[in-house]
């Protein structure tokens, strides 16, 4: 049982960020709420230097200089349509076919008068071409075509600079870069981008008592879940798989794991960051050179959260329970992950009607697994459904997930009908 003496809110319990400064870290030992605990994660986690990206891994990433056009687009009139290239005044005649312009060809001469000549869609418009006739639009006699009597001018055209002009700013800096964009960039002959990269993180999984994929665990041993777990979470977020590692509870080994992942913007250690007596990943923290920002935040679960800093790098020890380790990359590792990658940190909290009772932490905010869908019967809106698991390591009766509720710390049962904050863990549905 936690001891809820050391739990209550008074002081050595921060509620928010409001009660620290910048200098003034919280004191050691000191419990902080998760509000303020993900303002300081915040705060910590600066917008990494923007680097030079290949096109092809650019999307998702922040734009880092604004995307200017290297010509006109269209650079030549292009036709829209597979058909017949005409000045107006040949409209209602019957033309002979000189010859096709296929897309990528150009012809530098107008037909002569009477002629005309087959055009594909991308190829560029000959001199004096004022409309372009869709094949399905003309009559086509062997060599000759009849061109119908009303055409208008310009019509299935594109002409020169029509789409953007040469030296436009097309992206502005700072744009979330968009397949479409890519499009655009490698349209304007970029193959690199300046951007935000995403961080590349570096996981580490402690426990005497995990097997190793692959291997079958002895009678008192598990496997290891949240080491491929963090993974996924990662991908989820746009990151690339964390390099990964296991360190079984010897302060050596976890230091030696840690100087493996040193060249990391963001590192998770699972495990080991409570308080039995094999838990010694803060002391190999404090080993490694790491300052502690804060250890233990009044939530359930991951009461047990460490977050530190060794120069640049961010480093989370989250608790082993699997929930734990799953909500504590959700709500803080994920954001400071975006925040380095230039996005926004906290994907937006939504209001959801509860179609249970949820019984609240006397003290602490309760983060519940529960699945989300649309609330039809009122119109708009999400109904959530509480998905309680026996303890924070039961990610048996919780896998079909897709959002957490927060559950402010309270004495009385949430009855059904409340509305209760929820933020996804997957896509909406
Ligand atoms: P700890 O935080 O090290 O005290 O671990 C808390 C609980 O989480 C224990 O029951 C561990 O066996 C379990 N646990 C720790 N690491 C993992 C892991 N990588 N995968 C699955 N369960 C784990
Ligand atoms: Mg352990």
């Amino acid at each position: 049982m936690p001891d809820r003496r050391t739990e209550r809110p008074r002081a050595g319990i921060a509620a928010d960020l409001s009660d620290f400064c910048d200098q003034a870290m919280p004191a050691p030992g000191t419990m902080i709420g998760p509000d303020a605990a993900l303002a300081l994660v915040l705060r910590k986690a600066q917008t990494l230097p923007a680097r030079r990206i290949p096109l092809a891994e650019a999307c998702g990433l922040q734009l880092a200089e604004p995307v200017v056009a290297d010509r006109d687009y269209p650079p030549f009139s292009r036709s829209m349509m597979d058909g017949y290239a005409v000045p107006m005044a040949d409209a209602g005649r019957t033309l002979k076919v000189a010859g096709e312009i296929a897309a990528g060809e150009a012809i530098a001469a107008s037909p002569l008068p009477g002629e005309c000549y087959e055009i594909m869609t991308g190829a560029p418009c000959p001199p004096g071409t004022e409309a372009v006739v869709p094949k399905e639009e003309a009559v086509r006699e062997r060599d000759c075509v009849a061109i119908p009597l009303v055409i208008e001018p310009g019509q299935h055209i594109a002409p020169q600079g029509s789409e953007c002009r040469r030296g436009a700013i097309v992206i502005e800096r700072g744009a979330a870069i968009t397949p479409l964009m890519v499009a655009v960039m490698a349209s304007f002959g970029r193959s690199t981008i300046s951007a935000v990269p995403r961080p590349s993180l570096g996981a580490i999984t402690t426990g005497g008592e995990l097997a190793a994929a692959g291997e079958d665990p002895a009678a008192a041993q598990i496997r290891d879940s949240n080491g491929p777990m963090l993974s996924a979470m990662a991908v989820a977020i746009g990151l690339a798989p964390p390099r990964t590692l296991h360190a079984d509870d010897r302060l050596a080994a976890i230091r030696a794991a840690l100087d493996c992942v040193a060249d990391r913007d963001l590192v998770v250690l699972t495990g080991g960051v409570s308080v039995g007596a094999y838990d010694l990943v803060p002391e190999a923290l404090r080993q490694y050179g790491a300052e502690v920002v804060f250890h233990k935040v009044t939530q359930k679960p991951g009461k047990p959260l460490l977050f530190a800093r060794r120069g640049p790098q961010l480093v989370f020890g989250l608790p082993g329970n699997p929930l734990a380790c799953h909500l504590c990359f959700h709500r803080y590792v994920a954001a400071a992950a975006r925040q380095l990658a230039g996005q926004p940190a906290r994907p937006p909290s939504l209001p959801g009607r509860l179609t249970a009772a949820v019984k609240a932490h006397r003290l602490r905010t309760f983060f519940a697994t529960a699945r989300a869908e649309p609330d039809r019967a009122a119109g708009g809106g999400w109904l959530v459904h509480p998905l309680p698991g026996v303890s924070s390591a039961d990610i048996f009766s919780t896998c079909g997930a897709n959002c957490y509720l927060e559950v402010p710390p309270g004495n009385e049962e949430v009855p059904a009908g409340s509305s209760l904050p929820f933020t996804w863990v997957v896509d909406p549905p």
